[in-house]
């Protein structure tokens, strides 16, 4: 695989609908995806929507872990919906990301990644102790595919790089990575992307290219934007990648519906192969 190939993060419904055509031919090869309907889970709709996949000469390198009842309105939202941390539902979204890894593995992807929620600053909160256990098991369930070592990858964005750091030393397990998102970093307000990319380098399995401007006022979400069009500055991402040495996959993410953003996959396509001819990466 050539260094950096260019990927979207793209739903089930726009692969089905043929969009993957049109983006190979717009020199995409890598693909992440989310959790898909349930009918996607079993024949026959799984083994149609591997073929359109295959169709296009596509390779799945994640699938994102969803859960049903997640909002991100606002960080107050984020914080009692999203990901493993609310305790009432952990135990069968636990299950619900065991059901993930299986497509992922089936879709012969190595890894999976999920906004696990936010995981709390004081490490003696119960609910600390409640996240670094559900990540040990949905860890240990993905070392036993017999496909080789599959990951779970952390977005980034909710937390420091600092906090990410110091829970992946105390979830203790070989396959727990990171997939980096810079956007995230700005729109939570928790960092700049550039220096966590720095202290996160040695778990960074995966990345976004996606684009985002910080948050208006205390409890607010910045918002995302057509990469290239916000404060990430992608060239500046594009040379750090390099600079630790990442040769993965550049999965363009754009957070909106309909045919626009197939768009902005293309364009944001033909942004990163310039800059990756800038800065001679290829
Ligand atoms: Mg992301």
């Amino acid at each position: 695989m050539a260094k950096m190939p260019l990927g979207v993060m793209i739903g089930v419904g726009k692969v089905m609908g043929g969009a993957l055509k049109r983006l190979a031919e717009a020199g995409f090869t890598t693909m992440q995806t989310s959790s898909p309907p349930a009918e996607y889970l079993s024949e026959p709709r799984f083994g149609e929507l591997k073929s359109k996949i295959a169709e296009a000469g596509f390779t799945v390198t994640s699938v994102a872990a969803v859960y049903a009842g997640e909002s991100y309105a606002d960080i107050e939202t984020v914080r009692r919906t999203v990901g493993l941390l609310p305790p009432a539902t952990r135990a069968s979204r636990i299950q619900d990301t065991k059901r993930t890894a299986d497509f992922a593995r089936a879709l012969g992807a190595r890894n999976i990644t999920s906004h696990i929620g936010y995981i709390p600053a004081d490490t003696s909160d119960p609910d600390y102790a409640g996240l670094v256990a559900a990540l040990q098991e949905i860890c240990d369930y993905l070392t036993r595919h017999t496909d080789g070592r599959q990951s779970f990858c952390l977005e980034t964005g909710q937390e420091t790089a600092e906090a990410l750091k110091e829970f992946i030393a105390e979830v203790g397990r070989d396959n727990l990575k990171v997939n980096f998102d810079p956007a995230n970093m700005i729109m939570y307000g928790t960092g700049d992307p550039i220096e966590a990319l720095d202290v996160l380098a040695p778990w960074v399995a995966g990345v976004h290219c996606k684009d985002g401007v910080w948050p208006k006022g205390p409890g607010q979400l910045g918002e995302e934007r057509k990469l290239g069009e916000g404060e990430v500055g992608i060239a500046r991402f594009l040379a750090k990648l390099k600079e630790i040495g990442y040769e993965g996959p550049l999965t363009i993410e754009r957070e909106i519906p309909g045919e626009q953003q197939i768009e902005d996959f293309i364009a944001g396509g033909k942004l990163l192969e310039e800059v990756k001819g800038r800065l001679g990466i290829g």
